[in-house]
């Protein structure tokens, strides 16, 4: 039984659509040109590959120009930089982001840092990594916790004097969503695979934030009654290995049945029996991360022109 309100990440990231519908209408209008997004794919990674293609499909149903970039896996780091370079110079494209992972003779970290900051859509540049710690306005910030932020604010939680945990302590989600609910006042703590008894820090939350890659991982007993829980994993697993809970769920079977697989996130679907809000998997987090990309895509794309 499911006492937790399910917060619908569908409903709210198509309202960011269409917010950014509007705002590329006008610069379309005062610029002669759409905003531009330059995506950049190395190799032929399945999952990659169809992200990418979502983004892309993004662009086109809000007014972005998307210009794909698709490289053989063999790309040296030289040569992706080279393509950087000339992105970061190109003046129809507003925002450039390189899928990652790359391939593994790649150098990430030397790709991302050059980036134009100003470019940086995904928000993993140095800089903006500095100007988001320091709680700088006009930042461009990483598309899943702002997508976190953005669910939040639709639902009226507001995080200040909030005990707010966040399981995982990744750079693309746990570390950046961490501050921004820092930002907003939260009392946070960061927990990570070192963490002991992650089970009673997990019980101290108001707020809890599961990012961690590990299927149904949050139960439960791990939850205070009323928490706002959001799930931000992505797992994908087989009839073999799931639990019971999901079998008795026939949108779950049909997934079986049709593709031998189902997206499931960090958190089991039991804990929405003492949570308040809960994101659901899929159809939470992922829809607003994809949203965030076109919303901070359009903000790039003014910034650049202010
Ligand atoms: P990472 O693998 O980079 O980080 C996982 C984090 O979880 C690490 O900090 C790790 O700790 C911690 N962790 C792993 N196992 C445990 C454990 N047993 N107990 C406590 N902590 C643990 O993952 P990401 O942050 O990139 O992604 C997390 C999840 O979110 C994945 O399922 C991913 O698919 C999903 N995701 C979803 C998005 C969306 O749009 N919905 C966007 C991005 C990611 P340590 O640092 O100690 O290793």
């Amino acid at each position: 039984m499911s006492g937790a309100k399910l917060i619908d990440g569908n409903v709210i990231a198509a309202k960011v659509l269409e917010e950014v519908s509007v705002d590329t209408a006008k610069f379309r209008k005062s610029q002669g040109r759409s905003p531009g997004l330059a995506v950049v794919l190395v190799g032929e990674d399945p999952a990659s590959s169809v992200y990418v293609r979502m983004k892309i499909r993004d662009c086109g149903k809000c007014g972005i120009e998307s210009f794909s970039h698709k490289l053989p896996v063999e790309t040296t780091t030289e040569e992706l930089l080279d393509l950087v370079d000339t992105l970061n110079r190109d003046q129809n494209v507003d925002g450039l982001l390189v899928q990652l992972p790359l391939p593994g003779h790649i150098n990430t970290r030397m790709i991302l840092d050059h980036i134009d900051p100003a470019k940086d859509v995904d928000g993993f540049n140095p800089k903006n990594v500095g100007k988001l710690v320091r709680g700088d306005e006009g930042v461009l910030v990483p598309c899943t916790p702002a997508g976190v932020m953005r669910m939040l604010d639709e639902e009226d939680v507001d995080p200040r004097g909030k005990n707010a945990v966040i399981v995982g302590r990744s750079d693309i989600v746990g570390k950046p969503m961490a501050l921004m609910l820092l930002h907003r006042h939260a009392t946070v703590t960061i927990c990570h695979s070192r963490t002991q008894d992650l089970a009673q820090v997990c019980r101290t939350a108001d707020i809890l934030v599961a990012a961690v890659g590990q299927p149904l991982m949050i139960r439960k007993d791990w939850v205070r009654e009323g928490a706002v829980v959001i799930d931000v994993g992505m797992n994908s697993i087989g009839p073999e290995d799931a639990p019971q809970l999901i079998l008795n769920d026939p949108a779950r079977v049909a997934d079986f049945e049709k593709k031998n697989y189902t997206l499931v996130g960090d958190v089991s679907p039991d804990v929405a029996e003492v949570a308040s809000l809960i994101t659901p998997v899929p159809g939470g987090v992922g829809p607003m991360t994809r949203a965030l990309l076109m919303a901070n895509t359009m903000k790039a794309a003014q910034w650049r022109k202010e």
